[in-house]
């Protein structure tokens, strides 16, 4: 197969046209308002298309939407083979439309077209299909008692799921939301970020293509203080699942607080650690996944392993390795194949990420490599992979989250000082360990308080693993696998007293 070049990215990308309305209730329909908002191509800083300003007033019709298909069993009470069927429907029709969907995510987020090809929309998908493979093979179950009792444990649907997103991994935060949502045969409102809207808006068109009755799957576009607080504080919203910023998150709760007591799941942010002992024998491959793990999506991934936790004896040769290697992560234009840092998603973003950098210098850390803004002849908003050495766990730059592609270097002399320093952070969403010994990649690795560790990788596992937060950056349930059924599902205890 031909290998596609720039030119063809250029050439498909300059074809779509994107629509840009919300989907409420089976129909793309603008603001009630008429309002619309620019949405900008990072790599370029140009505006790509105005999209519906939505308010509160469209998620009230959009939560009414998704109350009434709930309450009629058009999709809570399809027979579970039949909801898959759709679901993997569905997830045909996003492989047909890969190209688009890819395409439309890189114009909308700045991020590599050779990641949103290779990872955000083929894991999306099989997310899709994981979910949609689980629902005729859960099953409820009965509690032991005595013969005159009959005991069952039963699971439901929650009813109306509203999923606030964030814009750094649009499609694929989306689909963790809504995949087992509507396994589990809830409805749902989804507001993505007012960066990204348009992967969500596609996404809303090919589900009602599936067969995804109208009302179940409503998208909302528009602002977090207006149309994403009103999903947080709507009295017939009944769980919100939020990804984004632990400053919002915290909105959720209040906004819970005062209005229904609605479920509030929280995917908050990170300062994750990467540890690496002295041990390590394949410097290269360690050098390969931190880059990865700080590089990939420019840095704004939530996950991203921003602390390198560097033991003294092999500090110098690994930096040596990973200065190199962080050469080879080309920052371009995000429809360029060979690229592998694209822009950042907004240019205030940019800034912020840039002001970090000098906090770091301010600070007393020493630049190793990168520390700039790049590529600003374009319009877009690049910044250079950098590291910082000399990086004491006090400082900013290794505290608060940068989301960018910065990476904090910080020596220490042991395992146990590893952990320690590993583990005083607010955060716990993710962490590495690199070691080549086992005993205490087993220790380590129970040691750390978060919720995934990859040992010798930098991963979040498959998609059959939960993934969510110890501390700060989450609350409330897990992502992936079959915990992020539960997000979305009531249990029930009904007990029959036999005559
Ligand atoms: P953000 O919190 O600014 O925005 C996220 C969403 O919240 C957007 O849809 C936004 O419109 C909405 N929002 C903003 N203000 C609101 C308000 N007052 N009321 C209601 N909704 C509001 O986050 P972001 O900048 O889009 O994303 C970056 C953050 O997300 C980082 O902290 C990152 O770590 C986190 N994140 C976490 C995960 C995870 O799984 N844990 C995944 C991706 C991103």
């Amino acid at each position: 197969m031909k290998e596609l070049t720039l030119s063809d990215f250029t050439a498909a990308a300059a074809k779509i046209k994107p629509e840009t309305r919300a989907f409420i209730d089976g129909e793309f329909v603008p603001a009630r308002s008429g309002k619309t908002f620019a949405t900008i191509n990072p790599a370029t800083g140009k505006e790509l298309a105005q999209v519906a300003e939505c308010d509160a007033d469209d998620v009230d019709v959009a939560v009414c939407a998704a109350r009434r298909a709930f309450e009629s069993g058009v999709w809570s009470a399809m027979p579970p083979k039949a909801r898959k069927k759709i679901l993997l429907r569905f997830a045909d029709l996003m492989e047909r439309d890969s190209e688009e969907l890819a395409l439309l995510e890189v114009l909308d987020n700045g991020k590599p077209i050779s990641d949103a090809r290779s990872v955000d929309v083929p894991d999306s998908i099989e997310t899709l299909r994981w979910h949609a493979e689980a629902i005729d093979k859960i099953y409820d179950q009965i509690s032991p008692t005595s013969a005159d009792v009959v005991s069952m444990i039963v699971r439901e649907p929650i009813g109306v799921v509203g999923a606030v997103l964030p814009w750094n991994f649009p499609i694929f935060v989306a689909m963790w939301k809504f995949a087992p949502a509507l396994a589990g045969g809830n409805s749902i409102v989804i507001k993505p970020a007012e960066q990204t809207s348009l992967t969500a808006i596609k996404l809303a068109a090919l589900a009602a293509e599936a067969g995804v009755p109208n009302g179940v799957f409503n998208v909302v576009t528009g602002f977090g203080e207006t149309a994403g607080q009103a999903i947080g504080r709507h009295m017939d919203v009944d769980c919100v699942s939020f990804t984004g910023s632990g400053e919002v998150g915290r909105y959720f709760l209040r906004y819970a607080a005062e209005s229904n007591i609605k479920r509030v799941v929280l995917e908050l942010g990170g300062k994750s650690p990467a540890i690496v002992l002295d041990d390590v024998s394949d410097l290269q491959a360690v050098a390969n996944q931190i880059a990865t793990g700080i590089l990939f999506c420019q840095g704004e991934n939530c996950s991203a392993g921003s602390r390198l936790i560097v033991q003294s004896g092999i500090k110098d040769r690994l930096l040596d390795t990973l200065a190199k290697t962080f050469k080879t992560w080309t920052v371009g234009n995000p429809l360029e194949p060979t690229t592998r840092v694209g822009a950042m998603i907004e240019e205030a973003h940019m800034n912020r990420v840039l002001s970090y950098i000098d906090a770091g210098r301010e600070g007393g850390a020493r630049i190793l490599v990168g520390g700039r803004r790049t590529l600003t002849d374009t319009g877009g908003f690049f910044v250079e992979p950098t590291i910082f050495d000399g990086v004491r766990n006090d400082m900013r730059i290794a505290r608060e989250e940068i989301f960018g592609p910065v990476l904090s270097v910080i020596e220490v002399a042991d395992a146990d000082e590893a952990v320690r320093v590993a583990n005083d952070t607010n955060y716990g969403l993710a962490s590495s360990l690199y070691t080549d010994n086992l005993h205490l990649a087993h220790k380590v690795a129970r040691a750390i308080k978060a919720g995934t560790v990859s040992v010798n990788c930098f991963s979040e596992g498959d998609m059959g693993v939960p993934f969510g937060g110890y501390k700060q950056s989450g609350f409330g349930g897990r992502d992936k696998g079959i915990a992020a059924h539960d997000q979305y599902l009531q249990t029930k205890a009904i007990w029959m007293q036999l005559r």
